[in-house]
């Protein structure tokens, strides 16, 4: 599903080089729900933006759906992020002035739909992820756990084939956070997305099939 081949990136400022991927390679099979582990600093997000295709590798290739990526221009990607990939943050990013179900439905403003496929779309991802009951409240009236689970809704209403989460329990508690963890289990097993998880917990680490752990930059395990 997604095939990374010695991915470098250095991020270069007037004054300083970071190596922030040292010769990364990495095989995501279709279906597989794989974490992504390792302390402040050491890639984490660069190496998730880059199979996002949010940002581009200083060397290296990467594959998606077996389609390489590299030739692609800037509105050719970001139609092939918006049809296959589907992303969630730790901070939600939703937006604050628009109710629950139009944020939802931002993802399809970028494809042929009609105002009433959108609806039925969106409230469909919304009873997926138990908020069927909050659609005309607006983000800040609900709680973190909620927040992120119309996050998930957003990220899944467009069937995506991948989903990339960063740390989307980082700002949860614990219990919250495995309400969450419970539905990209449910997820990956019941509609096999395949779902790339960068997290700083161990306990959610363990509940995915594998475990990708960086270090400076460079795969440990
Ligand atoms: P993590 O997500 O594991 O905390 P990051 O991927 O954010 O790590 O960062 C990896 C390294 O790259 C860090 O040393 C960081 O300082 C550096 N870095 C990240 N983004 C930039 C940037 N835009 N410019 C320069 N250095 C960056
Ligand atoms: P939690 O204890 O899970 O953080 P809250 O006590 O903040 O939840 O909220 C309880 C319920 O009330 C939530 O389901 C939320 O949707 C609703 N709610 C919270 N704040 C508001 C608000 N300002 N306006 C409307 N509904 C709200």
């Amino acid at each position: 599903m997604i095939r990374l081949q010695n991915i470098e990136k250095v991020y270069r400022t007037d004054t300083i080089e970071t190596l922030a991927l040292n010769s990364i390679s990495l095989d995501v099979a279709k279906g597989e729900f794989l974490s992504i582990m390792g302390p402040s600093g050491c890639g984490k997000s660069t190496l998730l933006n880059i199979m996002g295709l949010l940002d581009t590798p200083s060397k290296g290739d990467i594959k998606i759906s077996d389609q390489k990526t590299d030739h692609l221009s800037d509105k050719q990607l970001a139609q092939f992020r918006n049809q296959k990939l589907g992303f969630i943050f730790q901070s939600y990013h939703l937006i604050n002035d628009l109710q629950v179900l139009d944020n939802v439905e931002l993802p399809l403003l970028y494809r042929n739909t009609t105002a009433k496929e959108r609806k039925m779309l969106a409230t469909e991802a919304l009873e997926k992820v138990g908020l069927s009951n909050r659609i005309k409240h607006f983000p800040t009236q609900l709680s973190g756990g909620q927040r992120q689970r119309v996050a998930i809704a957003r990220a899944i209403v467009g069937r995506p084939e991948i989903i990339l989460a960063d740390e989307p329990t980082g700002n949860l508690d614990s219990a919250m956070g495995n309400e969450i963890m419970d539905i990209l289990i449910n997820l990956n097993r019941n509609e096999g997305t395949t779902i790339i998880m960068v997290t700083h917990d161990e306990n959610m680490a363990h509940k995915t099939h594998r475990l990708v752990r960086l270090f400076d930059g460079s795969q440990v395990q």
